[in-house]
């Protein structure tokens, strides 16, 4: 045992202090009401020296999320690892337009490209069990976190099946008889030499998750152009992008003939999700 207590641990941090609650709260195994409830209690020396440590290395700057190794996302609590991009509740935004595309069409077939955490995967696959769904990632580290979040967070009994994590660039590996309903992504956008690459919680991020190392479009430009070989007919593409890319993704998806482009406007009022259909549905 030591002197030390939650309020004290809590009152001397130099961390913000809902920062400092969720680590702690991490270390002890508590809920919220428990800091308060408990917050005069005498702490064991391990957890004290666990949440200093993390304490120091989130004074260092490594992101909450992955010192506690999780990050909500949709309602469904992931596991996140420094292998993956911490999912961002921008992203919702492409899960809840991608369900809208969905409405309607029974057992239908869905493919996210750069699953990374297998958010937004797994968040489409518990809002929809009856979809078959397909998540691609080039890094075989962050398909096996989406494989371990599958697992935790969707019924095995799904109808739609256990999710299919295919390793590769893109389309590439792709079995080569598959069509799909919808295809989403939120792929790397940031550009080259970005200043925030260097800031915050993305210098901690896989930089391959971020940027293209490039124009930011590059990613984005690659997965338009290969939509519609693997889109059935009238089937949609929808994808995330940085704040000032909208229009020049809408002219990326007007040039390769899709129809409907359009984009829509995250929380914050940035046009942060551009897609479109293309071709035409199919009665029935
Ligand atoms: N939205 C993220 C950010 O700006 C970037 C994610 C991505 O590149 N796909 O922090």
């Amino acid at each position: 045992m030591s002197e030390l207590t939650a309020d004290v641990l809590l009152r001397a941090s130099p961390l913000p202090a809902l920062e400092a609650r969720i680590l702690l709260m991490h270390v002890l195994g508590w809920r919220r009401t428990q800091l308060i409830t408990r917050g005069d209690e005498a702490l064991d020396a391990a957890p004290v020296a666990a949440f200093r440590a993390l304490e120091a290395r989130r004074v260092a700057g490594e992101p909450i999320a992955q010192l506690v190794g999780a990050r909500e996302f949709f309602g469904l609590d992931f596991d996140v690892t420094p292998d993956v991009l911490i999912p961002r509740p921008e992203t919702e935004l492409l899960v809840e337009t991608a369900l809208a595309a969905l409405e309607g069409i029974a057992q239908p077939r869905v493919l996210d490209l750069g699953t990374g955490s297998g958010a937004i995967a797994v968040a489409i696959a518990s809002a929809r069990p009856d979809a078959r769904v397909w998540a691609v990632d080039r890094s075989e580290a962050a398909l096996a976190v989406a494989a371990r979040n599958a697992a935790k967070l969707l019924d095995a009994h799904r109808p739609g099946g256990a999710l299919s994590f295919v390793a590769g660039s893109w389309y590439d590996t792709l079995d080569a008889a598959l069509r799909f309903e919808v295809i989403v992504s939120n792929p790397p956008y940031i550009a080259n030499g970005d200043p925030h690459l260097d800031q915050g919680d993305l210098r901690f991020e896989p930089r391959g998750a971020l940027t293209d190392e490039a124009d930011g479009l590059t990613c984005l430009r690659a997965i338009v152009d290969g939509a519609p070989a693997r889109l059935v007919a009238g089937g949609v593409l929808w994808m995330e992008h940085g704040y000032d890319q909208a229009a020049a993704v809408r002219a990326l998806l007007d040039a390769r003939g899709f129809a409907e482009v359009r984009s829509e406007q995250d929380l914050a009022g940035i046009e942060r999700i551009s897609g479109g259909r293309f071709g035409t549905r199919r009665p029935g």
